[in-house]
């Protein structure tokens, strides 16, 4: 197979500053079991361990929220928990444009 008939990749630009568009993981702490594979996953670095509660392994958490790329959602299948959750990209659309 050869993809050499798809159109170039339209760059994506932010219509507003990143801060101003509230895009970005949600963890629900409860069903966090801190294996830190959303860690590993997340290139743009938007998670990081939280401290160790006495004797509970320490829980995921959303550090760096601005770094969360608009629209992706990548790492919510990656979570064996279900722990991680981000809003519907189609409603976020307005936020970004494609160019060429
Ligand atoms: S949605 Fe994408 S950029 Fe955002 S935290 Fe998950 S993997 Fe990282
Ligand atoms: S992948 Fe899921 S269970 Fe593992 S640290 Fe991240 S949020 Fe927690």
């Amino acid at each position: 197979m050869s993809d050499s008939a798809s159109p170039a990749k339209k760059k994506r630009r932010l219509l507003l500053p990143r801060e101003e568009i509230a895009w970005f993981p949600e963890l629900d702490s409860t069903l966090c079991n801190g294996c830190g594979d959303c860690e590993d996953f997340c290139k743009p670095g938007v998670f990081s361990l939280g401290a160790p509660e006495g004797v509970k392994r320490a829980k995921m958490t959303v550090s760096k929220p601005y770094n969360c790329i608009v629209q992706c959602t990548r790492c919510e299948p990656v979570c064996p928990s279900g722990a991680i959750s981000l809003p519907r990209p189609e409603d976020f659309a307005h936020f970004v444009e494609h160019v060429d």
